[in-house]
Formats: structure tokens, sequence, C-alpha cells
């Protein structure tokens, strides 16, 4: 059985907290795009946890864990993002985590060329996370990169880091008259990580077929949500890569498996952090209650994330880009301050009232169009079972789900790992 997690919205969904708890029932999880610009809070009995580049299912000790091709990997990253579970007491050996020897390397100077366009752009920046995800994707397209593979092979890695060092320094020199980078520095980080993972590193994609064979349950993991997706997100406030669900068999390294299963994650309200059109945007004191309720700001960077009531537009788009087959909607206990609830219905956009989610860039002119219903006004985060919600927030839900189109399974009423409810 294969089961895609995936954002429905801007990313920040609780798509990290799904996966630790519903990964019980799955013998792999599988992370199959974007690196260490994600953060994904996972809170269970063993503590509270960030995860950037490793697969949410790491937590939990009878999961096999795979870092796929579709995976940008900044190694220095991914070794103290290890040494910090670590601490915490999680045991991780190359028998529970699998990196595709097809994952490519994110280089210290792709975090450099992500800040010095960043900067070059001033106030027309993307709002990147500056971790050199967008320079190491470009490269990959260019050709131009490492892969974890070459790790294996002292002297295949040392010839490719000679020209793309030299080729970086053109780019790094001429075009934003910065200091070169060392090669020799370069080799010693290769060198210094080439030991470290080299046990880790494997065919993954052989591994998967044959797991799929023996009838084992595989989990493939989203970072961001369909929002940010690179073809089909607000482009270009998107991230590099490919976050939709049809991508996941492809970056995990399976692409001849279908997918059984497609579980959209979507906030019962809505969040986005970094640059780019947020057409239900709250400002001022509503925004700030909404940030505080909620806790919203980036597990990656810290940055307050920027607050909207749920928009039915964007989220309907999601879930058909998904292509979902059922929805986990989280968050809801956020909501409970409210005595009533906004949400966002349609867009007004050149004063026609449409409820298809529009060109990226015609969506700086869209207005929300916005009803609101009644508020429960209690605390709901100890509500295990349907009958326990209070009317008003089971009307919610209702509503949300005849608007989002698509079946709401699971209710999520806390970050802890137990704190939901199944409808
Ligand atoms: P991801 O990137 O989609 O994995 O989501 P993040 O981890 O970045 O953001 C979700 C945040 O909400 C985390 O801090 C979670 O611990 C928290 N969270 C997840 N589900 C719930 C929920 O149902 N209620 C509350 N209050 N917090 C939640
Ligand atoms: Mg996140």
């Amino acid at each position: 059985m294969l089961t895609s997690i995936v954002g429905i919205n801007w990313g920040d969904e609780g798509k990290g907290r799904m996966v630790d708890l519903l990964s019980e029932e799955y013998d792999i999880v599988c992370r199959y795009q974007g690196g260490n610009n994600a953060g994904h809070t996972v809170v269970n009995d063993r503590g509270k946890f960030i995860l950037n580049l490793l697969p949410s299912g790491i937590l939990r000790e009878n999961v096999v864990n795979v870092m796929g091709n579709g995976m940008v990997i900044d190694l220095e990253h991914l070794h103290h993002e290890l040494q910090r579970l670590r601490d915490g007491g999680i045991i991780i050996t190359p028998a529970n985590l699998k990196i595709s020897d097809k994952a490519v390397i994110c280089m210290p100077y792709h975090r450099l060329l992500d800040c010095l366009e960043e900067d070059r752009l001033g106030d027309a920046k993307y709002g990147s996370t500056r971790r050199g995800i967008s320079p190491v994707y470009g490269d990959k397209y260019m050709k131009k990169v490492l892969r974890m593979g070459d790790l294996l092979h002292r002297d295949i890695y040392t010839a490719i880091l000679e020209n793309l060092v030299a080729y970086k320094n053109l780019i790094i020199q001429n075009v934003y008259g910065s200091e070169p980078v060392s090669y020799e520095e370069m080799l010693q980080w290769l060198d210094t990580y080439a030991a470290e993972f080299k046990d880790y590193i494997t065919d993954v994609s052989l591994y998967l077929n044959q797991a799929e064979q023996e009838g084992k349950k595989i989990m493939f993991e989203a970072q961001l949500g369909a929002l940010r997706d690179i073809d089909f997100g607000i482009y270009p406030y998107t991230s590099s890569s490919s976050t939709i669900a049809a991508y996941a068999p492809v970056g995990a390294g399976v692409p001849n498996l279908k997918l059984d299963h497609v579980i959209g994650i979507m906030k019962a309200y809505s969040s986005c952090v970094g640059e780019g059109p947020f057409t239900c945007e709250l400002f001022g004191a509503e925004a700030e209650a909404l940030r505080e309720a909620g806790g919203e700001y980036g597990a990656a960077t810290g940055r307050p994330r920027r607050v909207g009531p749920f928009d039915a537009v964007a989220s309907r788009y999601g879930i058909r880009i998904q292509g979902c087959t059922e929805i986990a909607l989280t968050k809801l206990d956020v909501l409970s301050y409210l005595e009533e609830i906004p949400i966002c219905i349609h867009y007004e956009l050149d004063g026609k009232i449409i409820d298809e989610f529009p060109y990226p860039a015609l969506l700086t002119k869209a207005k929300p169009v916005i009803e609101t219903v009644k508020g429960w006004h209690c605390d709901i985060s100890k509500c295990r079972t349907k009958e326990d919600l209070p009317k008003e927030a089971l009307d919610y839900v209702r509503r949300l789900e005849q608007l989002a189109g698509c079946h709401i399974k699971y209710v999520s009423v806390g970050a802890e790992r137990d704190a939901y409810i199944i409808l």
C-alpha cells in the first residue's frame, strides 16, 4: 500500500504531526522533495522534535526512513539534525535511515548564493529561507551538482568538485562581486561528510521496489504545500521543487508505482510564511490574536507567519492539484478563542466573484469574500470523538468539508500525538 501525505495550503499545515501519527501502520516513510527549508514539529511521548531533512517516521522505532532522490541535502545540517535527535534518545543507524544515491547535495556555496541573490533583490526578494534551496535545484537542472552516490568514490567527487567550484566562482565573483569559495575547504567538507554518511547511501529505488513486492506499507511525506509547488503554486513565491502527490513516486525513487491514497493535510485557518500574495491575510490585532493562538512562528526559521481565515478557493484548488482521497483537518482547537469565525468562501477579482483559483500573477488584485459562522468558544483540546465536539465545532468542520469538496476523515485538536478525532 502506498500513501502520500501532502499539504493543501501554503505549508505548515501539520504534516509532520500527521505523519508521526499515521506512520504507526506503515513500514517505511520517505521524504521525496525539498531540503532543510522545511520545518516539521512533532510532539509525542518522547518529547518535542523539529525535523528539517529527516522523514517524520524517524521517531518510530519500527519504521525505516528514506530520503529520496527528489531531495536536496545539506550534509552539515543533516549532521546537526541527527545529533539533536540522538541527544534526545533517538537511535538512527543505516538500518532505519536510507539516503538515495541520487539525492542532490546542497553545498555551502548554495547557501551563499541564496543570500547574495536575496540581498540583490532587496524589497523584491522571494522571501527565501536562505538555505541554498533554489540555487541547488537550479544547479540540478543545469547538471552542475554532486549527488550522494558520488560520495562513495573519492576520485569521482574530487574531479566533479573541481569543475563545480571553478564554475560557481565565476558567478560568485563576476556577478555578485563576492569572495570566491575555496576548493580545498569544499573538498574537506565533502571528505568529512562522506566518511559520516557513506553507510547510509544506497539505491533506495531498488530497496523500495523490493519492499513493495514484499507487501510493505510505504508512506511518502511532502514538505510545504500545494500553493508552494514550483509549477502549480504561487510562482515565483513557491519553493523550487514539486510538493504535489503525483511527484511522490518519482521523488522517492519508485516512478513505476502508483499511489493508493493521498491524504491532504488542511489547516482549519490559513498561514503563510514568507513573501507572495496571500488573499485572505488578516492584519493588526485580529492577525496578532490568531498568530498567538496558533503559535504561528516558522519551525525552520522562527519567522512570524502571516495568518488569515480558512480559504475555500485556495484549499479546493490545493485538493484538486493534490488529487486527495481524504483530508486531515488540523489545528481546529486554535479557533476556540473566537466567538465568530470568518471563512473566505470566494474571491472577488476585477468586480467578479470567482470560485476557481486564478493565475498567480492576478492574485494581488483578488479580494476575499467572507462568510462568518458561529464559534464554539470553549476548549476542545480534550475531545477525542465526534460526539465530544460542540455542535458549532462540528458544523464548522462540515462547512469546510462542503466548501472543500473532499471528505474530512481526521480532525486534530492539539499538537500531541493522541489529540485527534476520527470522523
Ligand atoms: P508542517 O511543516 O506541515 O509539518 O507543520 P509545522 O510543524 O511547521 O507547523 C504545525 C505546528 O502546529 C507545529 O508546531 C505543530 O506542533 C502544531 N500542531 C499540529 N497540529 C496541531 C493541532 O491540531 N493543534 C495545535 N494547537 N497545534 C498543532
Ligand atoms: Mg513547517
